[in-house]
């Protein structure tokens, strides 16, 4: 029997009561059962049903790529086709479900290992490289004959609660976000790309969750508590009343939150802070308007790679985005970072090897200088945008910055490419505004000498977290390590935002730290005035920050920031925060 409870971390607010669908990346253990003889024509059954679904599976894909990409990128589902429907493939997997009397998996299994060995032994390397596509449909029709296939996920047509494994965001970003009512997760941490996206969307989400894919699929109806981090599998239904009503209550309070959103972001002793918008998806700006942001302080540029793999967007691509995206602002500044890709993020397609260590690796700035092509088209379109608007609407912030002289290669790259682009004829600014992101803690040591050479500088709190704690953001087994409030991390932050305010230089912060009830008194109690978040927490910090005194906040900071262990420090502010929610009325 499956639990009927599981618990994990709830990593985006919220409450979601649905069908739940599995969606397992994980390879499928194949194991051998013998079956009775009353069962073998079932099975056979089973196993051509399996592989119609992922024929049918792969003719959609191929009509999917032929409108969006172009028929060059089509000839690889109709080769895929073409191998599924093969008999060669099918024959001897129905022969040995019949002679051997086993499950289509292990058949199917023994078929494919000696495919590959055939294709393995080829002196071509091309043909040999081929098993690869062999493997490709052999897991398809294996996640079909599990029901664990992504790609009907595409044609939903009905809402669900989406349970997985893994869930990279190059697959989140494909989904219909429209049709998920919940995320759960078996992996994953509080900051991980996916969990960012759930919150930027308003879905709940849970991370860390194991075993959540096996009941999910013995299951007809989950409740996600993503408050508490627990699901409900086939729940009761005084239980689903229960959190109906639970549910209408969190909407009704995020209902009242938007009536601040007309109101200026000031304290109560009258210190203004300026709130923007995080943006992953283009889909997300029309909620940044709607709540009356200051701009947008981060565009995660990566995430248009990801919505177009496996084709890379070229310059005129990249133009059209930011010019839509400036001119969906107004007169608000956007500052577009330059891709941030690697580790989980869409790495293979840009780099074509995979690394070992890819947190540690080919990522940020590091992958943009490795791959100048890639990079110089991005930059080029972001001046050419740039120059069509006034200067300072666009900014450009280059991501994982480690030392001086990353920041400075990139100027460099910068100014070349402004000089091409004038002696081409393009209307480019002089000095478009520069930044830096703070989110390694090398850059953080050195940030008085970063302050002095960049025009802005925005702290990377979801790296600057995992870098400093050796963390990983995205690992469920060590996501209780993964503290904002450790006094190391807390320390870097003030002396960031101290060298900022030394040199004039304007300090940000765009990691999720932002948005977070907890930390944000402290941080305006260290001298932060400018918060990006996800669109959806700015209701809640912009009625925080009205009720703070900023005189209060900075002596709160003061005695936080003394403090030795994160357990002080959150025990401390989680006190303060209740006296400030106690003692004053909510300013509307
Ligand atoms: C960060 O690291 O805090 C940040 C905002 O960048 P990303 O989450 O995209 O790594
Ligand atoms: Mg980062």
């Amino acid at each position: 029997m499956s639990p009927k409870r599981l618990k994990g971390l709830g990593a985006s607010p919220g409450i979601a009561i649905g069908e739940p669908v599995v969606q397992e990346t994980r390879p499928i253990a194949v194991l051998r059962i013998t079956l009775p003889d009353s069962r073998i024509d079932q099975e056979i059954e089973r196993f051509d049903s399996a592989v119609e679904t992922t024929a049918a599976n792969i003719l959609k894909n191929r009509d999917r790529a032929a409108s969006q990409m172009g028929e060059e990128y089509a000839a690889i589902f109709e080769a895929h086709h073409l191998m599924v429907k093969d008999p060669s493939l099918s024959k001897p997997v129905r022969e040995i479900i019949r002679e051997e009397r086993v499950n289509a998996e292990w058949a199917l299994d023994q078929v494919v290992g000696k495919l590959v060995e055939r294709f393995e032994s080829l002196p071509d390397d091309y043909l040999a490289e081929r098993k690869l596509d062999v493997l490709d449909i052999a897991t398809q029709i294996l996640r079909s004959l599990h029901g664990t296939d992504i790609t009907h996920l595409e044609d939903l047509d009905r809402k669900v609660v989406l349970v997985a494994d893994d869930l990279p965001p190059s697959v989140v970003v494909k989904l219909p976000l429209d049709k998920i009512l919940g995320f759960v997760l078996e992996t994953g941490g509080p900051t991980s790309h996916t969990t960012i996206i759930a919150r930027s969307l308003g879905i709940p989400a849970i991370v860390g969750i194991s075993g959540a894919c096996e009941s999910g699929l013995r299951s007809r109806r989950v409740i996600v508590d993503a408050f508490e981090g627990k699901i409900l599998f086939d729940p009761d239904p005084a239980d689903v009343e229960e959190y109906r009503s639970r549910q209408n209550e969190y909407l009704e309070q995020q209902a009242h939150l938007q009536r601040v959103r007309a109101l200026p972001t000031i304290t109560r002793d009258g210190h203004r802070v300026e709130l923007l918008a995080n943006i992953d998806l283009l889909a997300e700006v029309d909620a940044a308007v709607s709540w009356n942001v200051q701009g947008i302080g981060l565009y995660r540029s990566e995430f248009l790679y990801m919505e177009r793999s496996p084709l890379l967007p070229d310059e005129e691509d990249h133009v059209g985005v930011y010019r839509n995206l400036l001119n969906a602002m107004g007169d608000a500044p956007v500052t577009i970072r330059t891709f941030d890709l690697g580790g989980k993020k869409l790495a293979r397609e840009v780099m074509g090897s995979e690394e070992a260590n890819p947190v540690l690796g080919l990522r940020g700035i590091r992958l943009c200088f490795s791959k100048p092509g890639f990079f110089q088209t991005q930059l080029r379109a972001l001046l050419r945008v740039a120059g069509e608007f006034p200067l300072g609407q666009l900014r450009i912030m280059f991501p994982l910055i480690a030392c001086l002289e990353e920041f400075r290669v990139a100027r460099f790259l910068v100014n070349r490419l402004t000089e091409d682009l004038r002696s081409e004829g393009y209307p480019i600014h002089e000095s478009v505004p520069l930044g830096a992101m703070v989110e390694v803690p090398s850059a953080a040591v050195m940030v008085r000498e970063l302050a002095k050479e960049a025009d802005f500088l925005s702290i990377g709190t979801n790296d600057l977290i995992q870098y400093s704690l050796a963390v990983d953001r995205a690992n469920e087994l060590v996501a209780h390590l993964y503290r904002p409030t450790s006094p190391a991390v807390l320390r870097l932050i003030s002396q960031i935002i101290k060298a900022g305010n030394e040199f004039g230089t304007d300090v940000g912060m765009c990691g999720e730290m932002a948005s977070d009830p907890l930390m944000v008194p402290l941080l305006v109690g260290l001298g932060l005035r400018r918060f990006s978040m996800n669109p959806q927490s700015l209701p809640l910090v912009r009625n925080l920050v009205r009720q703070l005194s900023a005189r209060e906040a900075s002596a709160m900071a003061r005695q936080a920031i003394r403090m030795s262990t994160a357990r002080e420090i959150e025990e401390y502010l989680l006190e303060r925060l209740a006296i400030t929610l106690a003692k004053i009325k909510v300013r509307v």
